[in-house]
């Protein structure tokens, strides 16, 4: 800070006054020191302004992502306010003291405002013209909406004074003064805002005012003494008249914020952990509320919905900055800014190109216009649906901003799922009853049913109640709420409100200001044209188009193609690891095949024991009390078995397929309930007790660690015999067909290598026995392998390996049996797990890395000692999570293997996988 030379005000005012394309990079102007290496130790401030600007983008840990930027614009000659940034550490250090302010912190904000000061020429707590500050919070990775704002600090009685006299404009100046004692009283103070809301609708009625803004200077006047009375009401102290007492107690309260639980929440949601803290930027206020030639908005510099290159956003005349986000009163479309004033429009439009160019990816702004003069208050990567990141980056990659990796890495691999998303059939959606239309805000289709708060959304979610969550307008605190709902109406905001941009990064179809909707939470009714729907009331939205249906509307899969297709090319070239899929029906490989999968790389064969003739032998099968009985029932379920498998050998023609041999415990096949195992008993012709006795004999204390997998096989071999006769049959049968059919056949929850030995013997003579009986000479090349997905395969996977031709993970089981948590009942305390943060994810979605993970190391390492060329893969569900598929790929699997509507998800993770790994990250 020593090196700071000081400014005088009229030296501000020109610099801002440059605008865009006037003022130089101050910081590169300032000093020859590479400005990756300004962060001094110890050093808790960082300034911004026409003098001098500390900070760069590169210090986004320290500043966060807002003080960063800031710090950035302000180089690029951006017309920024000046202000200063209290870094990410000092917060930190705010927590390590106990919750106190740090020692000096304090000496070093006076030392700032000072500079400030003389930036602005301007006088904190001043009775001429005061210097009011803005308060806010930004942690390194953006949380939007989840830290408090505090406008307008530094105003007290006397400085109100100050501002009415020397603006001229004693409305604007208690306008300013009365949103502060609310902001301030709210944030800080934990005053709840209704109180304040309240006594603002008495002032409204009272000056027969429809709008905030209708509201006369003198009401204003009495509104401000009529706050200050409630915040002293609630808090119990005056409201405080010494500036810098107010900026102490909201640095604190953004201090505090980083650990409410709003924050708490949105970082456990979207799995951001390992920061330090939340910064706080303290800047210059300028004012979009000082009459009809002022006014503030929000834009992308392109549509964060659909990608679209256009400029896009809303702006409200004559308003602060948070009216806009909370979606309080409808803004205008910035494309009718040329309408209001032309020249702000067009310096904007520069702008966006000048961002564009600066940070090469679409940046989601924030600025003010004070007596038309604009200002930029803040820059960042613009939350983009998953169909915006694909056209923004292939059309990036056309305007050659960027190269095809970083569009590859641009792309947030889970987010693609939106582009794969349902939309409502075209032709049940004209049949049916559009009941009121909102703001499309982030696409999709949903249907469920009316949740009036967060709280009964989470609920009845959790429950497995599709529900639509419905509210005035959204806030941080609604997030959970907003997470766990199929999808988000709201009756007031625009574009950009909390709902809307929330809802938009989650892909979570939404629709705003849907106006006509009356909601009462309290009784649970919406209200629309005359009708009120109610709890149980089932409606659909669309999130493209913003129309809400009643009842429920079928939805279609979506088509793909242009910028998708692209992106899947891109990322077949670059990806080093093979992508497979999880299918059991010839419908389900066909359309994994269209998503670009390279064969199947587990087909869960029990799947198809359940339709019409065959749950019946199935039944039989295991019903029969000899062997000879359970053999006539499986020769039934053999064609069927069959004829299935070379179904999918010719959707999958050319192409790998794992057969995985029967799985589940056999009680599975049979009723529970006395009424259907009666109906069963009837249609097997048998007595209801022999039913019962069965099922009481099958009944296990434990069936997931019971009589499954391979241990069914070893006891009634006859199961396994019949299996891959089906399996040759269909194979030889393709062969002669020319379908060139490739299958693996699969076993499963092997422990030991005897268990493998044993079946593996029975597999290679059934297949000899079949050809014989086909008469078939050719060499058959059918690879026997084994599923690893008990801990003990993973820790002898050498003697296993010594029997396998290749290994897939099923980290399904893996993950059951390594942490002890059953898959089927993790949902009763998986949620305590994860706010406790005893987990940082769903072990069962999210591979865990530092358990799960070392045994699949340790087994791929133990089993390539002893065959280098093992084929390794993995087909449990994590096989289609990006950050699993990374894990994948890092450790040298050959493939992974997922879900059709995950194919095209684990292609991008796996290219963005090689690409990292290229660049040694
Ligand atoms: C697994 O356990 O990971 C697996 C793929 O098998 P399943 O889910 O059928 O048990
Ligand atoms: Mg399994």
């Amino acid at each position: 800070m020593s090196k700071m030379t000081a400014r005088t005000p009229a030296a501000f005012a020109s610099a801002a006054a440059k605008g865009v394309k006037g003022s130089k990079p101050a910081a590169k102007a300032a000093s020859g020191v590479d400005p990756k290496m300004r962060a001094k130790p110890g050093k808790m401030v960082y300034f911004f302004g026409g003098a001098q600007t500390e900070g760069t983008l590169e210090m986004k840990v320290l500043l966060g992502g807002k003080g960063a930027n800031l710090a950035d614009m302000t180089s690029i000659g951006l017309p920024v306010p000046p202000g200063f940034t209290i870094t990410t550490d000092t917060c930190a250090l705010y927590y390590k003291n106990g919750q106190r302010l740090p020692h000096g912190l304090m000496n070093e904000v006076h030392k700032n405002i000072s500079f400030l000061e003389r930036e602005t020429g301007k006088k904190f707590g001043d009775t001429g013209m005061p210097l009011l500050v803005s308060v806010r919070s930004g942690a390194a990775v953006s949380m939007p909406g989840m830290m408090d704002t505090i406008l307008n600090l530094g105003l007290t009685d006397q400085s109100v004074e100050g501002l009415a006299k020397s603006t001229k404009n004693p409305r604007f100046a208690y306008d300013a003064y009365r949103r502060l004692i609310n902001m301030f009283g709210d944030v800080v103070m934990g005053v709840d805002h209704h109180h304040f809301e309240q006594e603002f609708n008495k002032i409204k009625k009272k000056y027969n005012a429809k709008l905030d803004t209708d509201v006369p200077e003198q009401g204003m006047i009495e509104l401000c003494d009529i706050y200050k009375a409630t915040y002293q009401r609630y808090v119990g102290e005056v409201f405080p008249q010494n500036p810098f007492k107010q900026l102490e107690l909201a640095i604190e309260a953004v201090f505090k914020s980083w650990n409410g639980d709003r924050a708490v929440s949105y970082r456990r949601i979207q799995g951001i952990t390992g920061l330090n803290g939340t910064a706080v930027n303290i800047q210059s206020m300028a004012y979009g509320n000082m009459g009809e030639d002022s006014g503030t908005g929000v834009a992308f510099t392109r549509n964060p919905a659909t990608g679209e290159n256009t400029f896009y956003g809303e702006f409200l005349i004559n308003a602060q900055g948070e009216d806009v986000v909370a979606g309080i009163r409808t803004p205008q479309q910035v494309d009718q800014m040329p309408k209001w004033n032309k020249e702000v429009h067009k310096q904007l439009l520069d702008i966006k190109v000048k961002l564009e160019k600066h940070y090469r990816d679409m940046q989601d702004i924030e600025f003010t216009i004070e007596k038309g003069k604009l200002y930029m208050l803040q820059t960042r990567n613009g939350k983009r649906t998953g169909t915006a990141s694909v056209r923004i980056a292939c059309e990036m990659v056309r305007e050659k901003l960027i190269d095809e990796e970083t569009a590859i890495l641009r792309i947030p691999a889970g987010d693609l799922t939106q582009l794969l998303l349902p939309s409502f059939d075209p032709a049940a959606k004209k049949k049916a009853e559009v009941i009121t239309r909102g703001i499309p805000a982030s696409p999709g289709a949903a249907v469920g049913k009316l949740a009036f708060t967060a709280g009964e959304a989470v609920e009845r979610a959790l429950k497995g109640e599709s529900v639509i969550l419905i509210r005035r307008e959204t806030s941080p605190e609604d997030v959970e709420g907003m997470h766990k709902a199929a999808g988000i109406l709201t009756s007031t905001g625009g574009r950009t409100s909390h709902a809307a941009v929330v809802a938009c990064g989650w892909g979570k179809c939404c629709v705003v200001g849907a106006g006509e909707l009356e909601i009462d939470p309290v009784k649970g009714k919406m209200t629309v044209s005359g009708k009120t729907y109610g709890r149980g009331d089932v409606i659909s939205i669309d999130g493209s188009t913003g129309e809400v249906f009643v009842g429920s509307i079928p939805s279609v899969e979506p088509k793909l193609g242009g910028d998708f297709s692209q992106v899947m090319k891109w990322s077949d070239k670059y990806r080093k690891i093979g992508v497979r899929t999880n299918a059991d029906t010839p419908a389900d490989a066909q359309r994994a095949r269209e998503f670009g999968a390279e064969g199947i790389g587990l087909c869960r064969t029990e799947h198809m024991f359940f339709e019409g003739e065959r749950i019946k032998a199935m039944r039989e099968m295991i019903l029969a009390d000899n062997t000879e009985d359970r053999r006539k029932a499986l020769d039934v379920l053999m064609p069927f078995q069959r004829d299935d498998f070379m179904g999918i050998f010719k959707a999958m023609k050319g192409l790998p397929v794992t057969i995985r041999l029967i799985d589940p415990p056999l009680h599975e096949f049979l009723p529970n309930d006395d009424k259907s195992q009666k109906e069963m008993a009837q249609q097997m012709g048998i007595s209801a007790e022999k039913v019962r006795q069965r099922v009481t004999a099958l009944h296990e204390a434990n069936p997931m660690l019971g009589h499954r997998g391979c241990r069914l096989c070893i006891t009634y071999p006859e199961i396994l015999e019949m299996q891959v006769r089906a399996i040759i049959e269909a194979t030889i049968d393709a062969l002669r067909s020319n379908y060139k059919p490739m299958p693996e056949i699969m076993i499963p929850l092997v422990g030991t290598h005897r268990e493998l030995g044993l079946l593996r013997a029975k597999v290679e003579e059934t297949i000899a026995k079949v050809k014989e009986e086909q008469d078939y000479k050719p060499r058959l090349d059918v690879k026997i392998g084994t599923m690893i997905e008990v801990p003990r395969a993973a820790v002898t996977a050498n003697e296993i390996a010594e029997k396998a031709d290749f290994f897939s993970f099923g980290t399904n089981d893996l993950t059951q049996m390594t942490f002890g948590f059953s898959r089927d009942d993790i949902g009763t305390f998986l949620p305590d797990y994860l706010t406790k943060e005893v987990l940082p994810a769903d072990p069962f979605q999210t591979l865990d890395q530092d358990g799960v993970g070392q045994l699949i190391e340790m087994a791929v390492a133990k089993g390539r000692a002893v065959k280098p060329d093992l084929k390794i893969g993995i087909c449990g569900e994590h096989g289609g999570d990006p950050k699993s598929v990374w894990f994948c790929h890092n450790i040298g699997m050959d493939y992974v293997s997922c879900s059709p509507f995950r194919v095209p998800i684990a292609r991008l993770a796996a290219a963005q996988a090689a690409i990292k790994a290229d660049k040694g990250e």
